[in-house]
């Protein structure tokens, strides 16, 4: 007799942890295991790099000081070939060291020490922004609250179209290709801005307050654009 089972299992996503310290190893790998992933674990840099090769890994926790290299060169090397999400582990204070894990394409960081369950939560985080994202038939690509028709440069969000400057335009269509992922102001210049002079931060700044208020016209209640003291910005969806 065949029995049939209606519910569909999740499918189990897998975490890469790299981290050299053995007590904060086991505590994420225990908290990660009981929460339902999936979890493998490198001590060492190059062997990371191997374990990524192999695929199958949906996200990568990657510890910034590592025995045999640093955290930025795996990260670097990693980017060449994938755009797994990856979420630094930084000193505290090592404010340099989260810009620069994020110019190399990490999505977010946390700081040490930390709680197992921060680190989960933010896991969550970005693999369901990763999940939540389709395009209609018209070309409007929804990313939760969001809309974005980027062959006709246009946005939508809570399904009103954004007046927006090409500057603001820009700037939003960076942070929605990677919601939920911090840019630096480098980052966000970069992308929009080719032109970029002195008052670099300045110009990032004031345009995100522009967006930022016409974001709230829309909905006051929500803050979407998020401020990274000292780092940059994000995008909440
Ligand atoms: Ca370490």
């Amino acid at each position: 007799m065949l029995y049939a089972f209606a519910m569909t299992p999740t499918p189990t996503q897998h975490v890469l942890l790299v981290e050299d310290e053995a007590g904060i190893a086991d505590a994420v790998l225990y908290a990660l295991r009981s929460e339902g992933f999936d979890a493998s674990h490198c001590r060492l840099g190059g062997d990371a790099l191997a374990r990524l090769a192999e695929g199958s890994i949906d996200l990568v926790v990657l510890d910034v000081g590592l025995p045999d290299r640093s955290g930025f060169e795996v990260c670097r090397e990693l980017r060449r070939s994938s755009d797994v999400p990856v979420i630094f582990l930084t000193a505290r204070g090592g404010e340099i060291d989260r810009v620069v894990g994020l110019e190399l394409g990490a999505d977010d960081y946390v700081v040490k020490p930390f709680s197992p369950r921060e680190l989960i939560a933010r896991i969550r985080a970005r693999l369901r922004r990763r999940s939540v994202q389709y395009v209609d038939a018209e070309g409007w690509k929804r990313i939760g609250a969001f809309e974005h028709d980027s062959a006709g440069h246009r946005i939508r969000y809570h399904g009103q179209a954004l007046a927006l400057t090409r500057y603001e335009y820009g700037l939003l269509s960076v942070l929605l290709a990677r919601p939920g992922a911090i840019h630096t102001r480098a980052q966000l210049m970069d992308a929009v801005w080719s032109d970029a002079g002195d008052s670099a931060d300045r110009t990032v700044d004031a345009h995100v307050k522009t967006l930022r208020a016409k974001l709230r016209a829309i909905d006051p209640g929500a803050d979407p654009l998020r401020t990274h003291r000292g780092v940059g910005y994000s995008l909440d969806t």
